[in-house]
């Protein structure tokens, strides 16, 4: 048995994933020691793991700190994260003995806690995973919209940041690449190399284990209708960029009183009487248990979220992709370039274009057909199992 530090400071597609992986360490001997933020720490603690917190909301305050307009401005953001969740960490941890550790590809500043406790460390990669060659080319692609001026000031934020960080914690920090994709010598992927755009760039330190998905405990519930064999469709823009009361109401207009019975989960900072009228054949929530809908679901309407497009893929349902931020587009590009689904642009969005989108995808039997191949290809990957077995192949290399 091995006693693994595993950080991860959410938001709730980088915990899912992980959900599935505790449980299997668990249920094969590690005991697991989980540091996140209050609010996901019923859904780890039900999964055996010893569940440890920093402060979320100082963590967030922090990493928006750094500004959110461009990339350089989020890598200073989640450098001023350093000093909520280091020393916090550091004093929870005093005097216990850790043989590995487990971070998040992102948020948690897990590359330098491995450097400060000298311990082996394994990334836990919910979106798409980079290369330093792929992530700089996108920095560099990116940071050609910004003014000089601007660009100086963020550069040298950075630095003093970098010079921090050194001083304080003596940490080293090679490239914004380490700071942002935090890499390590192994690197877990929820997803595999055919989805994965470049895959096969990647070297064999970064495997390609599938979705994780695994049983998910939750007090919400949704009661779906009996189908009457008419289609379900579900929608959802993810727990992160879900503020779209227009575009909600856009889907009441598309979808309302049709045959089809329509799921919507609308996240929490929407309020259902902001939406006006219900249509009858809609089931509005600001939360449902996702992977539960999707097995019965004809349609996803997503906002292409990496853990809302495997979910759906995974089981078997085509996906009309409406991005919003982040990596959404490069997710949305994908699934229309293996034939999963549609893309459409938030932007201007018609009522007209949603309903036609959305009836294609359902007629054509392509989309279907296309989907049920890579629904087969994630089962295959192995998920949460895959990525145990993984990781256990790793500690024996490094002699854990
Ligand atoms: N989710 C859920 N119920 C909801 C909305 C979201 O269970 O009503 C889960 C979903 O299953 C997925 C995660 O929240 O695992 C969202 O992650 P994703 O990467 O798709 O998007 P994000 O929220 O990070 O934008």
């Amino acid at each position: 048995m091995a006693r693994v530090l595993f950080i991860n400071a959410g938001s709730e597609g980088h915990i899912n994933p992980t959900i599935g992986v505790v449980q299997e360490l668990i249920s094969r001997g590690e005991e697991v020691v989980y540091f996140t933020v209050e609010a996901f720490r019923e859904r780890v603690e039900k999964t055996g793991a010893t569940v440890r917190t920093f402060d979320g909301e100082a963590f967030m305050k922090a990493f928006l700190s750094g500004g959110r307009t461009y990339l350089l401005e989020r890598i200073n953001g989640l450098l001023h994260t350093a000093d909520v969740v280091i020393p916090s960490v550091l004093e929870q941890i005093e005097g216990e003995h850790f043989d590995y550790m487990i971070h998040d590809s992102m948020f948690g500043c897990g590359r330098f806690l491995a450097q400060i406790l000298k311990l082996p460390a394994i990334s836990s990669c919910t979106s798409f995973a980079h290369t330093k060659d792929s992530f700089d080319s996108i920095l560099e692609h990116l940071s050609q919209d910004i003014t000089p001026k601007t660009l100086a000031t963020i550069k040298e934020d950075y630095q003093n940041l970098k010079t921090k960080l050194k001083e304080n914690y003596d940490v080293e920090i090679g490239s914004p690449y380490e700071v942002f994709c935090n890499p390590a010598p192994l690197t877990i992927i929820y997803t595999t190399r055919e989805f994965k755009p470049s895959g096969d760039t990647f070297d064999p330190s970064y495997k390609f284990v599938g979705p994780s998905i695994s049983h998910r405990p939750s007090i919400e519930t949704v009661s779906l209708p009996d189908s009457k064999g008419n289609h379900l469709i579900y929608i959802s823009l993810g727990t992160v960029f879900n503020q779209a009361t227009e575009f909600y109401k856009l889907c009441f207009e598309a979808f309302g009183d049709s045959e089809q019975t329509v799921v919507m989960s609308i996240g929490q900072r929407t309020q259902k009487p902001a939406l006006g009228k219900i249509p009858k054949n809609f089931i509005v929530e600001n939360y449902v248990p996702q992977t539960e809908v999707l097995k019965e679901a004809d349609l996803f309407i997503t906002h292409g979220g990496m853990n809302s497009a495997n979910e759906g893929l995974y089981y078997g349902v085509p996906l009309l992709v409406i991005p919003q931020s982040a990596d959404q587009p490069m997710v949305a590009h994908q699934v229309v370039t293996i034939g999963a689904g549609k893309k459409l642009q938030m932007e201007n969005l018609r009522v007209s274009q949603l309903r036609e989108a959305a009836e294609a995808i359902m007629k054509q039997p392509s989309f279907r057909q296309q989907v049920k191949k890579i629904s087969e290809s994630f089962q295959r990957a192995g998920g949460y199992q895959q990525a145990v077995d993984e990781i256990f192949k790793f500690k024996a290399e490094i002699g854990i």
